[in-house]
């Protein structure tokens, strides 16, 4: 019941049709890029991550992470399937080879942690927080911290975490309190001592790996108030000799491990730095320059999270799709004295599937478009190109963050509704999806805060120029929709092109209204950022059924396939795009009514 089976065929539709392996190949660097070695490589991952990742997701949640004298265990089995990530390579799938990793794509490394992430969402977060911090190391680090943690970081030997949150520093990072002070040690070179408290921790202890690399943000003596004033430090569990073997213990334990709602394999923990004399570390990036070497690993992290909240929307699609078809109850409208049907044939129940399919074909198509950009960004030769890639990510990121996170919970909640009571209690593992999902929409960055950076960074830093490309590149898509034969791409026209011009009015509205009115546009930021989410998804997902529409009558690939991904589209352009219109009303008119409330309202 609880089994996961990886969504190849889309995805192998998005990489080569939406993607295009050609394109790829084009880049400087991924000329080897091909069908066959796409194929492979999807193949494999897909095998582990069903056989090895998928059947501990459930039992892992029932025996949780467990922190007993200072040390954190793992469920059981969790050792060995993250060996067998770590030993295939998977860790530094998109690292560059001259940094150790197997230097593939994004656009290839996305969907393989998709189906990880499927597979079992509290392991893979391991290996995500992993990636973010090879990142940091790799961008910011000096020489000879790249040189000795980098390696055992990418191949998984080692890994790594994130450490922002104090009890009185979460969302606002600028009010950390841990402390760094400059210590001089002929033996161990230029280090700093570490003290303090961090709390919800991902992954701050666990038995998976020999080391564990802390990336700690700390304030140096006489650093400037706020998140100007932070550095960030890599603090080892483990101290690591010139050698590169390991030393001593650092001053770093693991005090607790939190109880909560979903997650339960994943252990987030209180950490204590520098207890006895001070946990030693070292700078990474400049001095007060932390928040930068942050944001590195956060942007990584944040589009991490979005694709968790894919992942797991993929997995309880499933099972609803299973239980729909298996279930049987009542009868089919206007058949009172027929047999009893299973529920996929109630039109309601066939609604709520169609629209959990369309929402992850939609999430999927600008996640893995997210990542193509990524790989122009880092590969192309043309600075232009490079930089108009980086903005388009730098625009996706927080809608990536919050809206597939957002379709996370209500996803993984209506995948509930449709396994009705069976869905409920916790023996089909659908409860523990929603449970799991609840909380992408809080860490690495809640989704008030994505929407602020939406609207106050992202649209109002460059006046919206990064947003009006994007606007131009959808507008220049519809007459493509008026090509295409049947009933279906003259309903998906008429709705996005309405829907764009809601955006186009209602984003050039936000700008204006964001810097006037501050508070206002604050107000606002969260259904905007649904507005974008739903229109730029609808957009990619359009795209591909356009492409599917081209597939069929070439008489190319699976005809359900992609007579699926059409009914899909057409699903959304009738039941999503028509929200865009609402969505503009309440952006537009919707903020006096909030700030009027005051504390007293409630
Ligand atoms: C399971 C789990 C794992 C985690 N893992 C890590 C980790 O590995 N490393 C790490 O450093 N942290 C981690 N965190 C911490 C996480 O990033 C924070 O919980 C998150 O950033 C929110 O901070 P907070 O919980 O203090 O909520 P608060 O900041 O108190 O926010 C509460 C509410 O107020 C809203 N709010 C706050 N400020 C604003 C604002 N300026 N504008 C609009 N709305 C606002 C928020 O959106 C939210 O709805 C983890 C948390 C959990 C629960």
């Amino acid at each position: 019941m609880s089994s996961y089976t990886p969504p190849l065929t889309d995805i192998r539709f998005l990489l080569t049709r939406l993607i295009g392996c050609e394109r790829l190949a084009a880049l400087p660097g991924y000329n080897g890029i091909n069908e066959e070695l796409v194929d492979s490589v999807l193949e494999e991952a897909a095998k582990i991550a069903a056989e090895q990742f998928a059947p501990l997701n459930q039992t892992g949640d029932r025996q949780g992470a467990k922190c007993a004298n200072g040390i954190v265990t793992m469920p059981a089995g969790f050792q060995e399937a993250y060996k067998a990530f770590a030993d295939g390579g998977w860790n530094g799938l998109p690292v560059e080879i001259d940094t150790g990793g197997q230097g593939l794509p994004w656009s290839i490394a996305m969907p393989v942690q998709e189906m990880f992430q499927s597979a079992n969402l509290s392991l893979a977060l391991c290996g995500l927080l992993n990636q973010g911090a090879i990142e940091a190391l790799a961008t910011h680090g000096g020489d000879a911290l790249k040189a000795t943690f980098l390696p055992k970081l990418i191949s998984g030997t080692w890994s790594g975490t994130m450490n922002l949150t104090e009890p009185q520093a979460g969302s606002d990072v600028g009010a950390v309190r841990c402390k760094a002070f400059p210590a001089d040690d002929p033996h161990l070179g230029v280090h700093y001592k570490i003290t303090g408290q961090k709390i919800f921790i991902s992954y701050g202890d666990h038995d998976l790996t020999e080391n564990i690399i802390h990336l700690v943000l700390a304030r140096l003596p006489d650093a400037p108030e706020g998140s100007r004033g932070l550095s960030l430090f890599l603090v080892p569990k483990i101290l690591v000799k010139n050698d590169g073997t390991l030393g001593k213990a650092n001053d770093v334990r693991v005090v607790s491990i939190e109880h909560k709602l979903g997650q339960h394999a994943s252990p987030t923990c209180v950490m204590a730095y520098g207890d006895k004399d001070g946990a030693i570390g070292y700078l990474v990036g400049g001095e007060h320059g932390g928040m930068a070497a942050m944001f590195t690993m956060m942007n990584n992290a944040r589009i991490g999270v979005g694709l968790q909240g894919l992942a797991v929307a993929e997995r309880a699609y499933q099972q609803a799709v299973d239980i729909a078809k298996t279930r049987v109850q009542g009868r089919a409208i206007g058949d009172p004295k027929g047999f009893p049907v299973a529920i996929i044939q109630h039109p309601d129940v066939r609604r709520m599937l169609l629209g959990i399919k369309a929402h992850i074909a939609a999430a999927r198509a600008l996640i893995y478009s997210c990542a193509y950009a990524i790989d122009v960004s880092k590969h192309v030769a043309d600075e232009n190109k490079k930089k108009s890639a980086a903005a388009r990510i730098d625009l996706l990121t927080p809608i990536i963050k919050a809206w597939l996170t957002d379709l996370a919970n209500e996803i993984t909640s209506t995948a509930v509704q449709i396994a009705g009571g069976m869905g409920y209690i916790e023996e089909t593992g659908l409860a523990q999806h929603m449970r799991d999902a609840r909380v992408l929409a809080i860490y690495e960055g809640t989704n008030g805060i994505q929407a602020n950076d939406l609207v106050f960074r992202k649209l109002v830093r460059d006046d919206g120029a990064a947003f009006k490309d994007l606007l131009d590149e959808m507008m220049r898509f519809l007459p493509e929709l008026t090509t295409l034969p049947g009933e279906d791409a003259p309903i998906m026209h008429r709705h996005l092109s309405r829907a764009l011009l809601q955006l186009r009015e209602t984003s050039e509205w936000v700008v204006k209204k964001a810097k006037s009115d501050a508070s206002g546009g604050a107000a606002i930021a969260a259904p905007f950022l649904r507005m974008v989410g739903n229109i730029v998804g609808g957009y990619y997902l359009l795209k591909s059924a356009a492409l599917a529409q081209k597939d069929m009558r070439e008489n190319l690939g699976d005809a359900d396939f992609l007579a699926g991904k059409i009914t899909a589209a057409r699903f959304y352009a009738e039941h999503v795009l028509p929200l865009s219109g609402g969505l503009a009303v309440t952006v537009m008119e919707g903020s006096a009514g909030i700030l009027n409330a005051t504390e007293k309202t409630f």
